[in-house]
């Protein structure tokens, strides 16, 4: 039978059932382009975290028995209900999470193509030769799932980052709870709903709710196995202190500060457009944002003569105005006013800002920043070490290669950089020596893909999201060794 979605009065999805909060409460859901109220959801407790693990442990057993191909269909038929509600879908994020319609679609098509990855990863899992390592014995290894897996999204690509969580621990053979951001849970409620004829009841729970009363539930339940995050560096802490109490697994992908070095002999033009890309797509609240651009000196004018005028030419507005839009609001006012207090304080320490600035920008109501860059900062300012999390570029001129490593590196973030060189040994010494999960050359940002590793070093957090090494953390390895008879 098909389910039919209401944005308007979403439910939980628990044991295969549509639910309300367990004590009723709600949360209205607002659209930042326009302040207006989108939807009304459920706003859980631990309550509804107690209900979830049951649902989900009544449905281990038999996930557990499903083989490879089992597993392969369920996630093929999950991608299939996206491909086929594909529009409907990017309409509820784009009015949610304030992002461009056609970039909204794009995403959908990027988490259907995660889940079909995941559905031939779930029958690729490989491992060591069982063999006779010790005399008299064979050994052989298992890899086998952790059991209930929560999983924890952000606003900022709210089915994405879900998706990227539900690949694989299906595929290895979870079941899981996933709790989106309070903000943004529109589209992943709709997806559990419309699912639920083709995933096993219980074996995938969604729940709403806030960090306090859900997620932090989630992370101290002793029945839960491994909480997956992606969020804010000081959310990833929390959670990491709290899991010790269970020692349970955490998967962290946190915040970043991504360096983009432009060398002198980079090509300008490209290095431009990729910018312009990098530094404002999702009005620039994507972690792997492009946001610290470090240029030689030689390059330097050159780039910002072009610069400057690509990024004010971005088309900022309510997506729902038609496709020409290419930025949208940022998330909130909480939001919009972070990214001015950080612009207020670099200009009150010197700072210029070439494009932007906390003017705003787009329709009254809505949440939205101007693409802005910024020049004349210290490599120890606050633009430069933290995240903003909107469309502000700092840019900076430094005298050589090494200095351009030297302030890449000084992050205390580790997630992406790119570099723009034409001299291929260049570029080979600067992918090995940017201390970051990911190094593109010659872009940045676009080139992800599902069969790839996305994660951070240093305070960017720890376990990888797609490609084979995520499957692997969302599994646990055992030892078997048989004493051979005769
Ligand atoms: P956030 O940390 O505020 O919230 C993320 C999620 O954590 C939400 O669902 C929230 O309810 C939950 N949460 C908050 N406090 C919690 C707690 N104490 N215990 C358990 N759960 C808790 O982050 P955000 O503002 O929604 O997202 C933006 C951040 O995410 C940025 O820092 C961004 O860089 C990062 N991000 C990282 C990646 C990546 O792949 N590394 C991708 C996207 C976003």
């Amino acid at each position: 039978m098909a389910h039919t979605t209401d944005s308007t009065s979403a439910q939980n999805v628990v044991g295969g059932r549509k639910v309300d909060a367990v004590d009723g409460a709600t949360r209205e859901i607002v659209n930042p382009a326009t302040g207006a109220t989108i939807g009304v959801v459920p706003e859980g407790t631990g309550a509804d975290v107690e209900r979830a693990v049951e649902a989900a442990r009544a449905a281990k057993a038999e996930w557990l028995d499903a083989t490879p191909g089992e597993r392969a269909g369920v996630l093929l038929g999950i991608a299939d209900v996206i491909d086929a509600n594909r529009e409907q879908l990017a309409q509820l994020e784009s009015a949610d999470a304030g992002k461009p319609l056609e970039a909204a679609r794009e995403e959908m098509d990027g988490c259907a193509d995660v889940l079909r990855y995941f559905a031939g990863a779930a029958r690729n899992l490989e491992g060591k030769a069982a063999g006779e390592y010790i005399k008299g014995y064979t050994s052989m290894v298992r890899r086998e799932p952790i059991g209930i897996v929560a999983g924890i999204a952000p606003w900022n690509y709210p089915l994405m980052m879900a998706a990227w969580k539900l690949g694989p621990a299906l595929a290895a053979g979870n079941v899981q709870i996933l709790k989106p951001a309070e903000g943004t849970p529109l589209s992943l409620l709709a997806l559990a709903d419309l699912t639920r004829d083709t995933i096993p009841t219980g074996v995938l729970n969604v729940i709403t709710g806030d960090g306090p009363n859900v997620g932090q539930k989630l992370v101290e339940h002793p029945a839960i196995g491994l909480v997956s995050l992606t969020g804010d560096v000081r959310t990833g802490k929390t959670i990491a202190r709290t899991a010790a109490d269970t020692l349970k697994r955490v998967h962290l992908e946190l915040g970043g500060k991504a360096p983009v070095v432009v060398l002198d002999d980079a090509d300008v033009e490209q290095a431009v457009a990729a910018i312009r890309v990098a530094g404002y797509w999702n009005a620039g609240q994507d972690c792997t944002a492009g946001t610290r651009i470090i240029a030689t000196k030689g390059v330097y004018d050159r780039l910002v003569e072009q610069l400057v005028p690509a990024v004010a030419s971005l088309k900022v507005g309510d997506p729902a105005d038609g496709d020409e839009i290419e930025m949208g609001p940022v998330i909130s006012k909480r939001q919009q006013e972070r990214a001015f207090g950080f612009l207020e304080r670099a200009t009150a320490a010197g700072a210029t800002v070439l494009t932007g600035g906390s003017n705003g920008a787009g329709p009254a109501g809505g949440s939205f920043v101007a693409p802005t860059i910024v020049a004349d900062v210290t490599q120890d300012s606050e633009i430069v070490q933290n995240e903003v999390f909107g469309p502000v570029v700092t840019i900076q001129r430094v005298d050589d290669y090494a200095q351009a490593l030297a302030y890449a590196n000084d992050s205390r973030y580790g997630l992406a950089a790119s570099v723009f060189t034409e001299n291929v040994g260049r570029a080979l010494d600067a992918a090995r020596r940017l201390e970051f999960g990911c190094v593109w050359v010659n872009d940045h940002l676009t080139p992800i893909t599902s069969e790839m590793p996305h994660g951070g070093f240093k305070e960017s957090g720890y376990g990888k999201d797609m490609s084979m090494y995520s499957l692997e953390d969302y599994t646990q390895v055992k030892h078997v060794a048989m004493r051979i008879g005769i």
